[in-house]
């Protein structure tokens, strides 16, 4: 967990052990000795979500279906074998090239793009996001506060208010409070005590190797890190300002994950208790594309050692793509990342892997060259038909080259192939509706509507069936679903504008008024509550 200096909201995100400020004039609720009591449970989830949203609204979710599943997936795995899977987790992509993780309240994990970028392995990713799901899970958070920090909670929720009440003003400049709040954090650098920082990493370890990774990953990762720094110089790795690195934190790692050994079958004592996501919906633990690689690489008794374990089959090769996927969405300029894999691929044979391919091919798609894209993508998508990310990056390109009939056919395969998949109904829908007829539009609402009770929470899946609906006739449940959108995408008082024109209407059914009535209702009560809090902090005296 650290502060990153560019963008207030960022630091908002981990203010949670941050903030400390001190002002008798801002009326508490009612505190009682507890830290929890400061807050519940729902108002954390609540603020967790209103983070990701406004996040979103400065362009700093990475959001893509397929990156999407993976995180989560990887995260999930490693919840079902930690002591508390019980607890709700939300984890997402930053679109950022800082090498950071962070968790925030309301169990929101946060893996920064330049971190994925920076790990050489899916086992060192694990460990990191082990390490704040450990954060997480023994409560420091929540812990922070009960030492001098009782303020926090409602000076970051606070302060969460100023910038959602900001946004419907339309006003860009950042609010007075939140600059001063900023500072104010940076100067409290406190974080996470060193006991805590071991705790996680202890813990941390403990999860890897229950969930089936290599526990020597944690001290892999930090080393990874202490690579970065080395290569960039002076750049210390934002996650290294708040996890101070040194010799004995990488030998104690390693001593712990000796005493575990390299991974065996998972053991997932508490699998049967399936970790919540914190909206809805069932969640595959499964890591896409992976079978259980865990198990077929149970080693003869006495070759165990301290230092490193085999890679786990297969699922590397799904790692590899994801990160190339990760540097090239992430990536500011298309052009750059282009002529990165165009120029190491011409000048290093050791570069030419196919996740590198892969991540050329998107990166021809970023640059609008999608018959170059096709050629890179073809022998691949051939040899690995099993590959969900090679032939959707597949179908794409031929879609953009004006294949559309192939395109259409390799959707059409994709969603027998792999049923259900979020990434392929979505772009196969996308295909689907560009044409914008209505016939065409009854398919993909068809595809799309049952992604909706898993996947509530995701904008493009909302936006993409509102455009659906409105194509299909449905002009009422598409403008419900563009709301939806807007909500998601941290624009709180765009959506509600958009529900109460909605309410007036004079042909909606008994069943659709009640309905937009009741979000109307629950929206209101949480952007008023945002702004109260917002304004209160905006009355502080920040000097
Ligand atoms: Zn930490």
């Amino acid at each position: 967990m650290s502060i990153t200096r560019a963008l207030p909201v960022v630091v908002l995100a981990c203010a949670a052990t941050l903030a400390g400020a001190r002002d008798p004039d801002v009326k508490l609720p009612d505190i009682g000795s507890s830290a929890a009591a400061l807050a519940t449970s729902q108002e954390l989830r609540d603020y967790g979500a209103a983070m990701l949203h406004q996040l979103r609204a400065h362009e700093l979710v990475l959001d893509d279906p397929l990156l999407d599943d993976y995180i989560k997936a990887l995260g999930y795995r490693l919840v079902a074998a930690s002591d508390r899977p019980d607890l709700g987790y939300t984890f997402f992509i930053m679109r950022s090239e800082d090498i950071n993780a962070f968790a925030a309240p309301g169990g929101y994990v946060a893996v920064n793009a330049g971190l994925i970028t920076a790990m050489q392995s899916e086992d060192e990713l694990a460990g990191v996001m082990a390490h704040e799901i450990s954060h997480v899970q023994q409560q420091h958070i929540l812990r922070g506060f009960e030492d001098q920090q009782k303020m926090s909670i409602p000076i970051m929720l606070g302060m969460l208010g100023v910038m959602i009440a900001s946004a419907g003003r339309g006003d860009d400049a950042a609010p007075a409070a939140l600059v001063a709040g900023t500072s104010l954090m940076q100067q409290r650098q406190i974080n996470f005590t060193r006991g805590e920082e071991a705790e996680a990493d202890r813990v941390g370890i403990q999860i890897l190797a229950r969930a089936g990774f290599d526990p020597n990953a944690m001290a892999g990762a930090f080393q990874a890190l202490q690579r970065v720094m080395r290569v960039n110089g002076v750049d210390v790795p934002e996650f290294l300002l708040t996890h101070p690195l040194d010799t004995r934190r990488i030998a104690e790692s390693r001593a712990r994950a000796a005493q575990l050994g390299c991974p065996g079958t998972p053991q997932l004592a508490t699998r049967s208790a399936a970790p919540m996501a914190s909206r809805g919906g069932t969640l595959d633990l499964s890591l896409p594309e992976q079978d259980s690689a865990a198990a077929n690489s149970i080693r003869p008794p006495g070759s165990a050692r301290a230092d490193a374990c085999a890679p786990r089959r297969d699922d590397k090769g799904y790692f590899d793509l994801m990160r190339e996927r990760v540097r090239v969405l992430s990536a500011g300029s298309a052009p750059a990342i282009r002529g990165y894999y165009a120029d190491n691929l011409r000048n290093d044979p050791s570069f030419d892997t196919p996740a590198n391919r892969y991540g050329y091919a998107l990166a021809l798609l970023r640059t609008h060259q999608p018959q170059t894209a096709v050629e890179q993508l073809e022998p691949l998508a051939t040899t690995r038909p099993d590959s969900v990310a090679l032939r959707l990056a597949l179908a794409r390109a031929r879609d953009r080259a004006g294949e559309r009939k192939a395109a259409l056919a390799a959707y059409e395969q994709l969603n027998l192939d792999f049923p259900g998949n979020r990434a392929v109904i979505l772009d196969y829908a996308e295909v689907l509706l560009t044409q914008g007829n209505e016939a065409d539009a009854r398919r993909a609402l068809d595809l799309l509507r049952p992604q909706l009770d898993r996947h509530a929470d995701d904008p493009d899946l909302q936006a993409s069936f509102g455009r659906a609906s409105q194509l299909a006739g449905d002009s009422v449940r598409a403008a419900e679903a563009y709301a939806e959108a807007a909500w998601l995408n941290g624009h709180a008082e765009d959506a509600l504008s958009q529900l109460k024109a909605l309410s007036r209407r004079e042909d909606l059914s008994y069943y659709q008024r009640s309905r937009i009535d009741a979000r109307i209702t629950l929206l209101t009560a949480t952007v008023l509550e945002q702004r109260k809090r917002g304004e209160q902090v905006e009355r502080r005296d920040w000097q």
